[in-house]
Order: C-alpha cells, then structure tokens, then sequence
C-alpha cells in the first residue's frame, strides 16, 4: 500500500519560562521527542496513549497549527515544512481535523449551514447557489437534515454537533481526517453510531484517518494499524490484530490488560502500573517507561531501546524483545 503522509524524527518542544518580573527559562517541556510513522493512504492509524503523552500535539503538528521543533512531515511526497503560506493554504484543504470539543471549536454565533459553506467559500466557490446545494449534500451525508442549516450549534446534542464537526471537515474533500478524540465525552451509544459514520464516509470518500484516542477499546474496532504512545515517543506500532492478540511492550501489555473482555470465562489479570507519568519536562533516562516498567532491567535506565521492526509489520521499542 501506497504512503499518503510520513513524519519523521519529529520533535516538539516548548520551552518553559519561569519568573515573576524577569521571566526566565528553564527548560523544554518535550511533548513529542522523536517520533517517526507513515499512514497509509485509505487506512486507519489509531494513537494511542494517556493524556499528555504528545498524541494531540502529533496531531497540530501534522496539520501545521504548530511547526516542529525538529523533523519533517511528507504528505504526497512534498515537505509540508517547507511549503510558502499560500502552497500550505492549498494542502490544508487535504488535511481535516475533527476535534474532541465540538462545542469549542465551532463558533457559536454562526448558524450550521455557514460553519459548513465558509471552508467552502474559502476554497474560492463563490457561487451561494452552489455552496448551498454542497451544504445540503453534505448535511445529509453526516446523517442531518438540510433545515438543520439554518440553527446554531447550540441546539444540537454532542452527538450531533460532532457530525456537525465531521460535516465542516468533510466540505473541502480532504483526503486525511485526523480525529483527535472525537467520541471520548460522548455516551456509549452515540460513540458507536460515530464510529459507524466514520467507517462509512471512509469507504464512501476514500478517507485516511488519524485517530486519536487515550483508549486501546476505542480504535479497536476503526483501526487497521495502531500506534501506542508513552511520554513523547511510540513504544509499540503493528497491524490491529497483531497488536491486540501479540503485544510485545510491556506498556501496551499494561493497556490492554484494563480492557474488560466480553467472555467471562476468560481470566485476565489487570496490570496496575506503579507510580504516574513522569513529567514530560524531564524524562527518565533510558526507556521513558522504566519507572514504571514490571520487566525493567538494569540496561533500561542506561539505553534508549531503538524502535525496531520485528517483523510482519511490528515495531517495539523495548530492549527485551
Ligand atoms: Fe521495560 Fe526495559 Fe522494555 Fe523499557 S526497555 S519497556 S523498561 S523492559
Ligand atoms: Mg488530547
């Protein structure tokens, strides 16, 4: 299969300041500290890791809402880094994002059908007739009604909002969507008619997602491969199966051990791991994960371990696989 966007050896640090009057600095806190993945045009690439661990900010990254402090990200084999305003205005339109708060991030004062037509508009499709005939198209195809257009988003539920969210993305035909935790405050149900949604707009539209989650369960089912993410760096990446049925790094052991499974004649010991995340201002020496790690060895407070591929399209950065 065919690579639709690369990130490699990306890096981004902000720098913390310190002081009343003077303000002085004192460090970079390292959201993301090396981090290289490629997502596969029409697949789904789940990321996955607690809160804080620079999978949303992979994400601001990608999309260019934040520039990296090292590292480049290839979409179609062009350098986003180094694209002028006006070549990386053009790409944007390729590059979506649905966000975790709908409420937050569509504006209030606007009715649905303008939250919709304005990326349109935007794009330079001056015809009103036309971007309404798009709106309606669209607003039917997230699974609303054309007279939703004219209300504002605060007569919607969550759920609905959300696909208000999907519907904007959707308007300028991006070829990725990343979803940065886009059905985490919603209720079970309406997560599944979500993730439903999402599943059919991408056979439809031939869509590649990002999805972002802090939940193996959640991109269980979305995901064709999975990245799972610890304090800046990605500990384990495989096919969805694989990862799930044969998982190699302890941390995602960990994970997938809070998951309930449906049987109840199966027996699973959850791992509780001691201890919180470190701050990602100064992370451990060696494995990140060696803190908290139940197979942590002397080496591991010594050596970072590489990201390697053991095969069958595995990576695992552990010095004991
Ligand atoms: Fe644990 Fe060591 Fe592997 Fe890190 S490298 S995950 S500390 S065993
Ligand atoms: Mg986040």
């Amino acid at each position: 299969t065919e690579t639709l966007l690369k990130v490699e050896n990306l890096k981004k640090y902000f720098p913390i300041k310190k002081g009343i009057a003077v303000q002085r600095y004192v460090g970079d806190l390292k959201a993301v500290d090396g981090v290289s993945f490629e997502i596969r045009r029409g697949e789904t690439l789940g990321l996955v890791g607690e809160s804080g661990c620079g999978k949303s900010t992979i994400g601001r990254v990608i999309l260019r809402l934040l520039e990296p402090s090292k590292g480049k990200v290839i979409f179609e084999g062009k350098v986003l880094n180094e694209l002028s305003h006006e070549e990386m205005r053009q790409m944007r339109s390729q590059m979506q994002m649905i966000f975790q708060d709908s409420y937050a991030s569509l504006n209030p004062r606007m009715r649905v059908g303008d939250i919709i037509a304005e990326p349109i508009l935007i794009q330079g499709v001056s015809s009103r007739a036309e971007r309404e005939k798009r709106v309606c198209k669209i607003l039917d195809v997230v699974g609303l009604s054309p007279y939703h257009g004219a209300r504002y988003p605060h007569e919607f539920s969550g759920g609905q909002r959300q696909r208000i969210g999907i519907a904007r993305a959707l308007a300028l035909n991006p070829k990725l969507i990343i979803c940065d935790e886009p059905v985490s405050a919603l209720d079970l149900s309406i997560q599944a008619q979500l993730i439903n949604l999402l599943e059919d707009l991408q056979k439809e539209y031939h869509l590649t997602y990002l999805f972002i989650a802090h939940d193996l369960s959640v991109v269980k089912h979305i995901s064709d491969r999975v990245a799972v993410m610890y304090l800046g760096k990605i500990a384990e990446l495989a096919n969805s199966e694989e990862l799930y049925k044969n998982p190699q790094h302890p941390y995602t052991i960990a994970l997938l051990s809070a998951i309930p499974v449906p049987d109840p004649t199966v027996k699973k010991d959850r791992i509780i791991l001691k201890g919180d995340v470190p701050s990602p201002v100064n992370p451990p020496s060696g494995c990140r994960f060696h803190t908290r790690c139940p197979k942590v060895q002397s080496i591991c407070k010594e050596q970072d371990p590489n990201f390697r591929d053991i095969g069958n399209d595995h990576f695992v950065a552990c010095h004991l696989v």
